[in-house]
């Protein structure tokens, strides 16, 4: 696969103040049509997969299908694992040629997270290849420590220094009030917490669920240190509503190649919209 490490990628862009997609592929059309997308406005792309996708989509499939997209590419393309739950899952992506892997031990203690994301990144930085983690917390009381309501889940900025340091992280995935999947009501970031992480930290800063949130909130989120959005559930409503109102419009359509086309187009220009939100257009030209 003609890949790049995701580090190359995002230290680019926090040099220069821009955000990469992290979009998510959940079969043939997400790839083609996110690929051709950020092939056509220049932007650098990180192609990832969840431990779901590669499940349902088959991991030797992956790799060949993006081994297929990447072939005779001009942008830096990275492809990662999202939220790999365990030293193995990041193995096994190395292993089969991923340049890049999410270890997610965000549930686990401040402590233990650190032990288990360092394990990852120190056999993934031999091989030259990046690792995201994640640091958050949950609300409640665990051994003696006790989080208060307003801090449940969100990254605290000095343990975000600290976790950085220990683990040698290439990117740090922060809890600022966005949640994965469908929002009910707008979510509230808090900014204030975001320009804080960024200003102790070094290292390029990743916003995940960022379907629900309004395309100003991520633009000022980038301007404040964020360098990669994770976007899957825009993508897949996309597909989703254009397939519908084919079917819906002629319910005689069989030929998948009659929807399936139309909802790559639809994943293709909600990648532009996002693309151009971030601001990652024509940064893959030198
Ligand atoms: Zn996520």
């Amino acid at each position: 696969m003609n890949l790049v490490p995701m580090s190359e990628i995002l230290n680019e862009a926090n040099k220069k103040g821009y955000a990469v997609g992290g979009f998510n592929i959940n079969n043939l059309e997400f790839l083609q049509g996110i690929i051709e997308a950020a092939e056509e406005v220049k932007a650098p792309l990180i192609l990832q997969t969840s431990e779901g996708a590669m499940k349902y989509i088959g991991r030797y499939y992956v790799t060949g299908m993006v081994e297929a997209a990447t072939r005779d590419i001009e942008i830096p393309v990275a492809l990662h694992l999202d939220h790999g739950g365990s030293f193995e899952k990041a193995m096994e992506c190395i292993r089969l040629g991923y340049s890049s892997v999410m270890f997610d031990g965000s549930h686990y203690s401040f402590e233990k997270n650190i032990e288990l994301t360092k394990k990852v990144v120190e056999a993934a930085h031999s091989v030259g290849v990046s690792v995201e983690a994640e640091l958050g917390q949950l609300g409640g009381t665990e051994d003696d420590i006790t989080v208060e309501e307003e801090d449940a889940t969100f990254t605290k900025p000095e343990e975000a220094v600290e976790f950085v340091d220990r683990t040698g992280v290439d990117a740090l995935a922060v809890a600022i009030g966005t949640a994965h999947g469908v929002y009910e009501g707008d979510p509230e970031l808090d900014f204030e917490r975001l320009s804080e992480i960024n200003e102790k930290t070094e290292v390029p800063l990743v916003l995940h669920g960022a379907s629900g949130v309004t395309d100003n909130d991520v633009r000022k989120a980038v301007t404040l240190g964020i360098n990669k959005v994770n976007v899957n559930t825009n993508f897949q409503q996309a597909f989703s509503a254009k397939v519908r109102e084919l079917m819906d419009n002629d319910p005689e359509l069989y030929d998948p190649r009659k929807y399936c086309g139309p909802g790559r187009e639809a994943i293709k220009e909600k990648v532009k919209e996002k693309i151009d939100v971030l601001g990652s257009g024509n940064k893959a030209v030198n």
